[in-house]
């Protein structure tokens, strides 16, 4: 079975549609995707996924959660998209990412740096930002060359558009996904640059928080990687989950469905999905 479970579309911060996104995940021959959009889930109400029936989706969202003094990642996998407590959260996370938005294009004008907001926002073509669109903005404003250095330079941790949000605690977004019936998964644990004692701490709050995966597979990765993360997904007792982060075709992301192997030793999340 080719799975995967971690994908974005033109409603959060991929360059794709949710049909062009489908398209791509069949032409690759994923046989059940999730689109896991940053902190909405806007792209289950397209047409395109509202009448696909090509694929098997498995409805999902990527929340951004505060853990201690950092911000990290919470996929909730099989969700009830019809969960009122879960929409309600989702519109505070709303609230928080468009003011986020408004302080990031201050802090950046107070560097010299001007109307990176409306840049933004014409590029996502909505108003809730990531930090990807301001990245995209100021590649247009000719500020930077590329997005990597536009995160290196200027969004990246420490740096002027790196704003603290008031996300949701990882307690609550873990509360907030088994409520709709959902399964918290951790996504990305590598991708946070942690020290080996700091991530544990981080899952074992996951799981006493009741976290029940963590992403052992994030796109193509190092073996080592994998093994610490499996070996990690055995010692906590939780289920193992796949996903490319796809957000657009390109060299700077893996492709739809572009994933390493899971180890024997993972028991995946899918088979209980
Ligand atoms: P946000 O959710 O607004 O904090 O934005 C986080 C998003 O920015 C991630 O999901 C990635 O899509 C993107 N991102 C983070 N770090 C980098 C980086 N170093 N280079 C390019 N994109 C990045
Ligand atoms: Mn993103
Ligand atoms: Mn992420
Ligand atoms: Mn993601």
């Amino acid at each position: 079975m080719h799975v995967d479970l971690h994908t974005h579309t033109r409603y959060s911060d991929g360059s794709l549609t949710p049909a062009e996104l489908l398209e791509r995940a069949i032409a690759a021959g994923v046989d059940v995707l999730s689109i896991t959009d940053h902190d909405t889930i806007d792209a289950y109400n397209d047409d395109a996924i509202r009448l696909n029936s090509e694929i098997r989706l498995i409805p999902g969202i990527e929340f951004s959660a505060q853990w201690r003094d950092r911000g990290v990642h919470v996929l909730g996998l099989n969700i009830d998209l019809e969960n009122t407590d879960i929409r309600s959260s989702i519109v505070s996370q709303r609230t928080a990412r468009i003011q986020r938005s408004e302080c990031i294009a201050e802090r950046l004008e107070n560097i010299g740096i001007k109307d990176t907001l409306q840049i933004a926002r014409q590029i996502a073509g909505h108003d809730s930002i990531a930090r990807t669109h301001f990245a995209q903005a100021l590649v247009q404003m000719n500020v930077v060359e590329d997005s990597k250095r536009a995160f290196k330079k200027y969004l990246g941790a420490g740096k002027a558009g790196d704003v603290k949000t008031n996300w949701a605690l990882l307690q609550e977004i873990v509360e907030w996904i088994r409520s709709a019936n959902g399964v918290a998964v951790l996504a990305h644990p590598a991708k946070y640059n942690f020290t080996k004692t700091r991530l544990k701490s981080l899952i074992s709050d996951f799981k006493e928080a009741g976290g029940q995966g963590i992403e052992v597979i994030s796109g193509q990765q190092t073996p080592d990687t994998t093994q610490h993360l499996a070996k990690l997904c055995g010692q906590y007792e939780l289920l193992a989950s796949v996903g490319s982060d796809f957000h657009k075709p390109g060299l700077s992301w893996p492709n739809v469905g572009n994933v390493s192997a899971l180890p024997k030793s993972c028991r995946s999340v899918w088979e209980n999905l």
